[in-house]
């Protein structure tokens, strides 16, 4: 077995994989499913500070971002496209599909959004339906303003959808002080629950734009409207995967219950990076990095494959390399949710340092002991 250190899926606790083996019920029948998946949508809305209704759907987290953009889209509707990272570019394909029409606004891939040249180009062009933009953009690890940004596109009447999928629960989010519409989140990220759900975080605002729309939302699994009122009609568009549900509510609980959850991640996050410029490796990003994840670029004279390969025959770690326009150029450390321990994140770049020693990449010092001393 490896250790899960990959910037998603990350470690799954006992608690969470035993209560993945309670009992089922039939899930469409018995009502008090019903009132575990509310009490559960309940307390996922408490987490994130709103009264947005919340909704866990079975499908893997590109399913909230498609059924967002399902949602709302209607054909030739502008959608602003907030692209500083590959899944922020991604957006543009579900709006595309959906028969709307994505207009790109790119930034560097290497910062956060830099708000005040956003503000710029919404004085000269503000004419979108809505905007899509990520909140810790996984490829780079890049961390986004997504509170901020939202309320200066509500301020042209723009509504926002956001990808926080390998951001919520490793990094502090709170919609309340936000103008969020739509929220996109993934069971297997920093809530640490195994791969196979999405949840979304809906306000009236965005359930009254899609009950006004003068076409038809074009999916039926992708229809957030479908699941408005399940709860009232005890009544789900589909049969709720309860296993899956049983196991998210547990690493929902485990999340609630600890209290230093984003001290850690900062902790350990922060520790982590130091460690590899000190080291001499190089970060990928220039600022702006998420406590979730650290991406650090391939040295000079070795393949991400071979580190890769290298750390997981060696010891039995298993990190991320990346993908797009990113493939072959940088590696990843999954620092989030129940990776977000010392313990964890020494072994892993210990086990790093090891393998790009024996690779011939020369390291200065010892990156499990500087790691370390940055804890503290
Ligand atoms: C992991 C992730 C997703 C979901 O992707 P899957 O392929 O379903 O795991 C979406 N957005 C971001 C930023 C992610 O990191």
């Amino acid at each position: 077995m490896y250790k899960i250190m990959t910037a998603g899926p990350t470690q799954v606790k006992e608690n969470v994989r035993l209560a993945r083996s309670f009992e089922c019920t039939n899930p469409d029948l018995d009502i008090a499913f019903y009132d575990f998946y509310k009490e559960t949508c309940d307390l996922l809305s408490k987490a994130l500070h709103t009264t947005n209704k919340a909704f866990i759907l079975g499908g893997e987290g590109i399913l909230g971002l498609e059924a967002a953009c399902a949602s709302l889209t209607e054909p030739n509707d502008r959608v602003l496209i907030i692209d500083n990272g590959i899944f922020g570019k991604g957006f543009a394909d579900f709006v595309q599909i959906y028969g709307g029409k994505p207009i790109l606004y790119s930034d560097d891939y290497h910062t956060s959004v830099n708000v005040e040249k956003l503000k710029t180009f919404l004085e000269n062009d503000h004419n979108f339906k809505y905007a899509t933009i990520v909140h810790c953009d996984t490829p780079s690890g890049v961390l986004n303003d997504v509170e901020r940004i939202s309320k200066i596109l509500d301020d042209y009447g723009i509504m926002s959808v956001v990808d926080s999928v390998a951001g919520m629960f490793g990094e502090p989010l709170d919609i309340s002080n936000s103008k969020i519409d739509i929220l996109c989140g993934g069971s297997q990220k920093a809530l640490s629950a195994p791969p196979g759900l999405t949840m979304l975080w809906v306000s009236d605002r965005a359930f009254k734009v899609m009950e006004e729309r003068t076409t038809p939302i074009a999916s039926f699994y992708a229809n957030i409207l479908v699941f408005k009122n399940y709860y009232e009609e005890k009544w789900f568009p589909y049969t709720m995967p309860i296993s899956d549900i049983y196991g998210l509510r547990k690493a929902l609980d485990n999340f609630l219950e600890d209290k230093e959850v984003f001290q850690r991640h900062e902790k350990v996050a922060t520790a982590c990076r130091k460690a590899i410029v000190e080291s001499g490796l190089q970060l990928y990003l220039k600022n702006g990095w998420s406590n979730t994840v650290t991406v650090i670029y391939v040295p000079k004279g070795v393949t991400d494959t071979q580190i890769l390969n290298g750390m997981k025959q060696d010891y039995q770690i298993m990190i991320s390399g990346c993908f797009d326009v990113l493939a072959g150029k940088v590696i990843r450390i999954g620092h989030m949710g129940e990776n977000a321990y010392p313990q964890k994140v020494a072994e892993t770049l210990d086990a790093l340092q090891k393998t790009l020693e024996k690779l011939g990449v020369s390291i200065h010092g010892d990156m499990k002991e500087s790691f370390f001393s940055y804890l503290l």
